[in-house]
C-alpha cells in the first residue's frame, strides 16, 4: 500500500516509554503525570455513570460541559463564547487539532508551523494535503523565542493557518504581549485563521499570564483555541479536551467532528462539568507544578546539564554539552538504559531532525520520583 505519511514511524513518546519500562528507568520522557487525579472527580465520573449518563452525549458535547467550559472562558480571559454554537467537546486536544486541521485546510493550503512542534500538527496538515512550512524557533541563552520577521516573510497568498502551541511544548516558552502585538500585525488584513494549541494554558510561572487568543478579540474571531483537560486535571488517559471557536469556524469543525468521533465519552463530561465549579483546581496549578519545577531545577542546579528558562509547561529543556557530544536520540537512549532516566530528544519536533545538544525531561512527577531521578543524573 503507498503510505499516506511515508515519514511517520512510531512517536518519540511510545519509543521512550517503552525503553524506560525495559530498563527500569524513571520514565522523564512522555509527558504525563505519576501521581493520581483527585478522587472527588473519579466520584464524579462514577456519580454520573451511576446517574445513568452512559449513552450518546450530544455530538457537539454534553451542554453542562460547554456551558462550564464557556464561563471558565469567561471569567478567565473575558470572552464571550456562545456555548451552543461556539464550544465543541473532543477525545483530546490531539483530535480537536486534527479535526480544525481537516475542515480548513484545502489541498495546496499552505500551514506555517513553527519548530520544534508537537509531533501531531505535521502529519495532519500532510494527510489534508496541505503544505506545511516550517519556521524555526531561535534558541540563546534566553531560551527559545519566536521569529515573528521569519514568521512575517514566510506568509504568501496561499497561507491559510497559522499553528501556536502557549505555553510550548516542548521548550516550555510562553507569548508574551509583544508576542501577541507581533502576531497580530502579521494576520490582521488576511484570510489567516490560527489554531491555538493551548492544552498548558494553567502552567505559566512566576506571575506571567497565559496569552490566550481568547483573551485578544482580533486574534479570537479568526482562531480555533484548544485545550485539554488530561492535561488541567491529571487524567491524560481520559482524553477529554475542548475547542472553541467563532460560530462559523465552528460550524465547519463540526462538519468532520460528526464523522471524525462524532462525540466522546458522556460519564467523563458530565464529571468534569460538575468538578469545573470549583476553579480551585486550575487555579492551584501555576503553584504546583512550579513548586516541582523549582525543585527539578535546583537538583540539576549542580549538575553538567544547562538549564534553560522554563516559564510553563510541565517540561525542562537542558543542553548536555559538557557532557557528551552524541547526537541527541542518542543521548536520551543512553541517559534511559545506563543512567535509568528517560529523556526525549528535542531533534524529534524537527522534521528534518534539528540537531541542538538538547534534551527535554517532564517534571510532572511526585516529588519522590524528581528526587529519585536528580540523584541519577548528578552522576552523569
Ligand atoms: N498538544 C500538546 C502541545 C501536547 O503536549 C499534547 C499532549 N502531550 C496534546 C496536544 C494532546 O493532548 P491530549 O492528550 O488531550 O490529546
Ligand atoms: N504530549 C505528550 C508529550 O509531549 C505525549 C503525548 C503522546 O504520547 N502522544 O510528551
Amino acid at each position: 500500500l503507498p503510505s499516506r505519511l511515508p515519514a511517520v514511524g512510531t512517536t518519540v513518546f511510545t519509543r521512550m516509554s517503552q525503553l524506560a519500562a525495559q530498563h527500569g528507568a524513571v520514565n522523564l520522557g512522555q509527558g504525563f503525570p505519576d501521581f493520581p487525579c483527585d478522587p472527588q472527580l473519579v466520584d464524579m465520573v462514577t456519580d454520573a455513570m451511576r446517574a445513568g449518563f452512559n449513552q450518546y452525549p450530544m455530538m457537539t458535547g454534553a451542554p453542562v460541559l460547554r456551558t462550564a467550559i464557556a464561563a471558565k472562558i469567561g471569567a478567565l480571559y473575558g470572552h464571550a463564547y456562545d456555548a451552543d454554537s461556539e464550544i465543541t467537546v473532543t477525545a483530546g486536544a490531539t483530535q480537536a487539532l486534527t479535526t480544525a486541521i481537516l475542515c480548513c485546510v484545502h489541498p495546496g493550503d499552505e500551514v506555517i508551523i513553527i519548530e520544534p512542534a508537537y509531533d501531531s500538527y505535521l502529519p495532519t496538515v500532510e494527510l489534508a494535503g496541505g503544505v506545511p512550512v516550517l519556521v524555526q524557533m531561535d534558541v540563546g541563552p534566553a531560551g527559545y523565542r519566536v521569529p515573528w520577521d521569519r514568521i512575517a516573510a514566510a506568509v504568501t497568498p496561499k497561507t491559510r493557518l497559522l499553528v501556536i502551541n502557549t505555553p510550548h511544548n516542548p521548550t516550555g516558552t510562553v507569548l508574551r504581549q509583544a508576542d501577541i502585538d507581533a502576531l497580530t500585525a502579521i494576520v490582521q488584513g488576511t484570510d489567516i485563521l490560527i489554531l491555538a494549541d493551548e492544552v498548558y494554558e494553567h502552567m505559566v510561572y512566576d506571575g506571567q499570564r497565559h496569552e490566550s487568543m481568547s483573551r485578544h478579540p482580533l486574534l479570537a474571531a479568526r482562531s480555533f483555541v484548544v485545550s485539554s483537560f488530561g492535561k488541567t486535571y491529571h487524567v491524560t488517559g481520559w482524553k477529554v479536551g475542548y475547542v472553541a471557536a467563532p460560530a462559523p469556524l465552528m460550524a465547519e469543525f463540526r462538519k468532520v467532528h460528526q464523522y471524525n468521533v462524532f462525540t466522546t465519552n458522556t460519564p467523563m463530561q458530565h464529571g468534569i462539568a460538575a468538578y469545573m465549579a470549583d476553579p480551585a483546581p486550575y487555579l492551584e496549578l501555576p503553584a504546583f507544578y512550579q513548586h516541582k519545577r523549582d525543585l527539578f531545577r535546583a537538583g540539576l542546579a549542580g549538575s553538567r546539564f544547562e538549564l534553560l528558562p522554563a516559564d510553563g509547561t510541565y517540561f525542562q529543556c537542558v543542553r548536555y554539552g559538557a557532557i557528551s557530544s552524541q547526537p541527541e536520540a542518542a543521548f536520551a537512549e543512553w541517559l534511559t538504559t545506563e543512567i535509568k532516566v528517560a529523556a526525549i530528544p528535542v531533534a524529534a519536533f524537527y522534521r528534518g531532525g534539528t540537531e541542538s545538544g538538547i534534551v527535554r525531561f517532564c517534571f510532572a512527577k511526585q516529588d519522590d520520583t524528581l528526587r529519585l531521578a536528580l540523584d541519577r543524573l548528578a552522576r552523569v
